[in-house]
């Protein structure tokens, strides 16, 4: 068994309490994690904000820190075959899948640290005589990074990349769910010589981890990817320390496939799109709307290919879907389906576990053919392989069904016709929108959601200023003393 500990203080620490992980493909405990307490919390934080203000860090330059995270990318592009084998153990998702996603976060890294010594202020064209103002941009403070088990490494680096290109430093808050990975990433921060204190990683449960860290009196920023229950704790333990605090939830995204589409790169943007990642993805586009001419035929091809995945071990290479992650997010995805049926949805493929593993946290992808919206399935985050699939006979339709939901993070349009592409995409309320693509994302392209998605924004250039605040500097440039406010002139 694998023992994993916490990075505080730029020491490597193995805790007081511990939780066990279990290795989704075979059920068995592969590692052991520190559980962190509140004390541990408190030491982090402070560690954070000692870094802030009393060390070497504030008196790095922005280029000194781009320097620093572009040698942090260097590190993860030697070290992404272990990251994401560690990810793979840990979480299930295809190792082919995790390794390729470690290197790419390193890209993160890059583009922040090309961006450090960018971030700059203002002189204002001030409408009074002899002042000189400006504006600086500085680190807002102690940021609380924490982040949902899905795609640690990439959701971390959304947060932590920009947070240290503009100064701050942080408190990661690892998913209780499969952190292996992070805890390898904080070695990697140890090896690239961040200066102690400035990025702590630590693991542990909403209570007491994630209450302690978002409501700490020395944070300043929250930064949270997660659920949209989780958020209203988070939002309301932010009402203690008044905290910045940036979401980025969940999803039910729709793909809008019309008649006039391709229809290979369509049925290959619905299987990328919920079959990708045994469909454990914020942007998973899990409403698929399909015009009535071609509907019968695409559901078949989607059954066709959904039979012909191979579902197993996920370190093995000719797998292209593994487990979900956790035997809890199986059984009520079979709840959700179950109840989906007897509300009228019809099961096309799928809707059970394969009956070639009898352990581990295996689901076919399933495909549900949906005569309604108010079917459960098609309201209903999964977090799973799970397609609903419902008919639209005009544009208008397919974009009043698109927007029929709590959420808006992504969307996804297949049409041949541009006009009708750019129309449709103005009317989503959605943050980000693939139009004849899906789920392709970059550092340099923002990211975020509408609605109940949540309305910040990561990756891009606005994202740094993000972990920012604006210092406004007035000098007065006149020969005279300043003026007696009492004595008039
Ligand atoms: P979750 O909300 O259960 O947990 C997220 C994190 O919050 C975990 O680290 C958890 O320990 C922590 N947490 C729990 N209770 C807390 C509390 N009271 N205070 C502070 N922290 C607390 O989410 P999950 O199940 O790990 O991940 C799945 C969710 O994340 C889905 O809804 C998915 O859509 C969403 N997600 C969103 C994005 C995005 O970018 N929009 C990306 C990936 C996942």
């Amino acid at each position: 068994m694998q023992l994993f500990k916490h990075y505080i203080n730029g020491r490597f620490e193995t805790g007081s309490k511990f939780f066990e992980s279990l290795n989704p493909a075979n059920g068995e405990v592969w590692a052991r994690f520190p559980a962190a307490t509140e004390a541990d919390v408190n030491r982090a934080v402070d560690a954070a904000d000692h870094a802030l203000f009393n060390r070497e860090w504030p008196r790095y330059s922005a280029t000194q820190r781009g320097k620093l995270l572009r040698k942090l990318g260097d590190l993860i592009v030697q070290h992404a075959a272990e990251l994401g084998e560690l990810e793979t153990i840990d979480s299930g998702k295809l190792a082919t899948e995790t390794r390729a996603q470690s290197a790419y976060v390193a890209d993160y890294y890059y583009y922040y640290a090309g961006l450090a010594d960018k971030i700059q202020g203002e002189v204002l064209p001030i409408d009074k005589p002899d002042l000189h103002v400006y504006t600086t941009r500085e680190p807002i403070g102690v940021v609380a990074a924490i982040v949902p088990w899905n795609a640690q490494m990439f959701l971390s680096a959304t947060k932590i990349a920009p947070a240290l290109a503009a100064g701050n430093t942080l408190v990661v808050k690892a998913s209780e769910q499969a952190p292996a990975a992070m805890f390898k990433f904080a070695e990697l921060i140890h090896e690239a010589g961040f200066p102690p204190g400035v990025v702590n990683i630590i693991t542990g449960f909403g209570e007491p981890c994630g209450r302690v860290l978002t409501s700490h009196p020395k944070v300043a920023r929250i930064a949270f990817t997660g659920g949209p229950e989780t958020a209203k704790h988070i939002v309301r333990n932010s009402s203690e320390n008044f905290a910045h605090v940036s979401l980025e939830l969940g999803g039910k995204s729709p793909i809008i496939v019309f008649a006039d589409a391709d229809a290979e790169s369509a049925v290959n943007g619905i299987i990328a799109g919920n079959y990708g990642a045994s469909g454990q993805s914020c942007v998973a586009g899990s409403r698929v709307f399909i015009q009535s001419d071609i509907y019968d035929r695409v559901l078949q091809q989607i059954k066709a290919r959904a039979e012909e995945i191979i579902v197993g071990d996920p370190l093995d290479k000719q797998t292209q879907m593994g487990p979900l992650a956790t035997t809890a997010q199986l059984e009520r995805c079979e709840r959700v389906i179950a109840a989906s049926i007897e509300q009228g949805a019809e099961l096309i493929v799928g809707g059970r576990r394969p009956a070639h593993v009898t352990y581990g946290n295996y689901f076919e992808p399933t495909l549900l053919a949906c005569p309604n919206q108010s079917i459960d399935c098609v309201q209903t985050e999964l977090f799973a392989p799970v397609i609903s699939a419902l008919k639209f006979d005009t544009e208008e339709q397919a974009v009043e069904m698109a927007n029929n939901s709590a959420f808006g993070l992504g969307a996804g349009i297949f049409t041949e016709n541009l006009a009708r592409a750019h129309r449709v995409s103005q009317r989503i309320r959605s943050g980000i929108i693939w139009i004849n693509t899906y789920r392709a994302i970059s550092p340099i392209a923002p990211f975020g959601g509408f609605k109940q998605s949540g309305g910040s924004r990561e990756a891009g250039m606005d994202a740094i200023y993000e972990y920012t605040r604006t210092k406004t500097i007035w000098i007065s440039t006149s020969k005279e003393p300043m003026a007696n406010p009492f004595v008039m002139r």
